[in-house]
């Protein structure tokens, strides 16, 4: 029981960085039916959201916990759907009509056996949010391993990503936090790792994470090969565009190094040939 849209049908070429059908879902109720779960489709209903800034502006609020400002705008929100992408449901809650386009468009770039890999592992599903890290942040997203009792799901079983991290990514079309997020998902033995680095550029991208103009507010080992997973991915990207934002300027995070040790990680050579293709030197 869904609806089926293109995404051109929905927002005209307003964002381009997709050349395939989408399926985004809007559940407003679900509901059992004997053996099987009846999905109801509802549509996005007016409510607000954050959009978060560094510095001061005209009209912008200050959040002291954040230490930053924000701008509550009003919006359509969809408080749960499903997108669709080859077979895999990814439940969203919270998003935008714009922001599930945007969404759609980023899960595009996710091999299918990673996405099924996020989708087991974080069964809270993907969540749109204003903050994170306890209300400290308007930027970015969280793969927390501790759960914020000020929300109504488990934080530990969820990708959080905030609206700024879609809202500044507009123009590229995709929301490259949410790959960044899914990134750490693959860490969890699932085939992300630094083995096949040299020891040198492992080193270099462990410390990307604490040295100055350091990549993310979390300090883990980790953040520098989320960041190079994020990058390759867009550097799969059939869009010129998001290929050549994967790519450049060139950094220890995305050279032809760093896709080297990436496309020989168990997370790369067990995808299917058409995957592995997509990630070739060219
Ligand atoms: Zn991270």
């Amino acid at each position: 029981v869904f609806s089926r849209k293109t995404f051109f049908d929905v927002f005209g070429d307003s964002i381009k960085n997709r050349s395939s059908p989408m399926t985004v879902l809007y559940i407003a109720r679900r509901r059992r039916e004997g053996q099987q779960e009846v999905m109801e489709l509802g549509n996005p209903r007016p409510g607000t959201i954050r959009l978060g800034s560094r510095t001061q502006r005209p009209g912008w609020v200050r959040d002291r916990r954040a230490a930053q400002y924000y701008q509550e705008v009003p919006a359509d929100v969809v408080e749960e759907a499903i997108l669709r992408e080859d077979r895999v449901d990814m439940r969203c809650y919270g998003a935008t009509p714009i922001e599930l386009q945007m969404l759609d468009a980023t899960l595009a770039l996710v091999p299918t056996d990673h996405l099924q890999r996020v989708v087991r592992e974080k069964t809270a599903g993907l969540r749109v949010v204003n903050t994170t890290g306890r209300g400290s942040s308007y930027f970015g997203g969280g793969n927390v391993q501790q759960d914020d009792p000020a929300t109504s799901f488990d934080d530990t079983l969820a990708i959080l990503v905030t609206h700024s991290a879609l809202h500044d990514n507009a123009a590229l079309g995709i929301c490259p936090t949410t790959l960044h997020e899914f990134g750490h998902v693959m860490t969890h033995n699932n085939g992300l790792s630094y083995e096949t680095f040299s020891p040198q550029r492992a080193t270099a991208l462990r410390n990307l994470a604490t040295t100055e103009g350091r990549v993310s507010r979390n300090p883990g080992q980790f953040e520098g090969l989320c960041n190079a997973y994020m990058y390759f991915l867009c550097y799969g990207s059939v869009e010129a565009s998001v290929r050549r934002w994967g790519t450049l300027p060139s950094s220890i995070q995305k050279d032809p190094e760093t896709r080297d040790a990436l496309r020989r990680l168990p997370a790369f050579t067990r995808l299917p040939a058409e995957w592995q293709a997509r990630y070739a030197e060219r």
